[in-house]
């Protein structure tokens, strides 16, 4: 057996989930959109479930029915991209509650399913999702007197607690819900970090469960652990992988591990990128192939079965740093190659 193990912890997910709903005094939810953000949402959400989250988020329809399968009646699954065409059966099936986006929404909603719950999505700014502000000054008495169950914006700054946007969308989100009844909400990770001010009724943490940042306080959730299928001595001059893109300039022991950009592992991190043994940092040589990479394991006193590359040592931040991108992005990345093992 080759292919590389990814550990899921879910006693860590839980851990995290009860830690964030520790810093607020309102309810907390949990955003399991992305198959949980690539983890798995039928074992993520039951664990979350079981740590007391009551209401979940997803960003399709679809997620919403495959999520109501695992969960079953009790816990209010809302849906981010709202209602749209060809969705009011598995909206009615599955009792999911869409954050409605637009006028066009709301009628395809009151028309197809009338008096089923729903939510209402504020744009606050960040122009991607929601209604506008003029949008909303005219529907608004309309929308509320169908008595929405959430009405919700997002921030588009909120990792950056000085970002001088996080304070001019919360004004925004005020104004737009000043006098209404219906529970609000504003905050994921990182709004819910930012204070009392962002929480409202209800939090929606997603990266923070999962370890990532902005919680820089996260217990970590993944580790990876690859496999090592050849090791070679690689004398100075030679090349190695595709492009004979790294050359020897010593002689290198290489290891070709089992996993690649097929396995959500971007070429892009390849020049930076790092594995470890034992906490011990190993360079990633030459590019990522579709299935292997290449390390540089010199530097160690034996040869290792596997290198791990994301777990105490290296967090998904760090990865994601080696490629110039995100956690959020190094985790819904993560192929379907690997053993899951979930660990409660
Ligand atoms: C993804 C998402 C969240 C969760 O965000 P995190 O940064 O992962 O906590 C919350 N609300 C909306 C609208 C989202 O799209």
């Amino acid at each position: 057996m080759s292919n590389a193990t990814l550990k899921i912890d879910l006693s860590a997910i839980a851990a995290n989930w009860r830690a964030l709903d520790g810093q607020s005094d309102v309810e907390t939810a949990a955003v399991v959109k992305a198959d949980a953000y690539g983890l798995g949402v039928a074992p993520v959400a039951k664990t979350l479930a079981g740590a007391g989250a009551r209401h979940f988020f997803v960003a399709l329809a679809e997620e919403g029915m495959e999520l109501r399968r695992a969960l079953g009646p009790g816990p209010v699954i809302s849906v981010f991209s709202g209602h749209m065409p060809g969705d009011a059966e598995m909206i009615r099936a599955g009792n999911l509650t869409p954050m409605i986006n637009s006028l066009d929404q709301l009628l395809t909603h009151v028309e197809a399913l009338p008096g089923h719950p729903f939510g209402i999505q504020l744009d606050s700014g960040m122009n991607r999702l929601g209604m506008e502000p003029n949008e909303w000054a005219a529907l608004r008495d309309i929308a509320l007197a169908q008595q929405p169950t959430l009405v919700m914006s997002h921030l588009a700054c909120a990792d950056e607690p000085q970002h001088p946007m996080n304070e001019m969308q919360l004004k925004v989100f005020e104004e737009m819900t000043q006098g209404i009844d219906a529970p609000r909400s504003l905050a994921a990770t990182g709004g819910l970090l930012l204070g009392r001010k962002y929480h409202f009724d209800l939090t929606r943490p997603g990266v923070g469960l999962y370890g990532g940042l902005p919680f820089i306080d996260a217990v970590p959730v993944v580790t990876l652990d690859v496999p090592v299928i050849q090791t070679r001595d690689v004398a100075p001059g030679e090349s190695v992988g595709y492009g004979n893109d790294w050359q020897a300039e010593r002689l290198t022991r290489v290891a070709t591990v089992a996993a690649g950009y097929a396995d959500g592992l971007m070429r892009a991190m390849a020049p930076k990128a790092r594995f470890t043994h034992e906490g011990r940092p190993v360079p990633v040589v030459g590019r990522v192939s579709m299935d292997l990479i290449t390390v540089d394991i010199s530097s160690l006193p034996e040869t290792p079965t596997s290198l791990q590359l994301l777990g105490q040592h290296q967090s998904i931040d760090t990865l994601a740093g080696f490629a110039g991108t995100i956690g959020y992005e190094v985790l819904t990345a993560l192929g379907a190659r690997y053993d899951r093992q979930y660990q409660s």
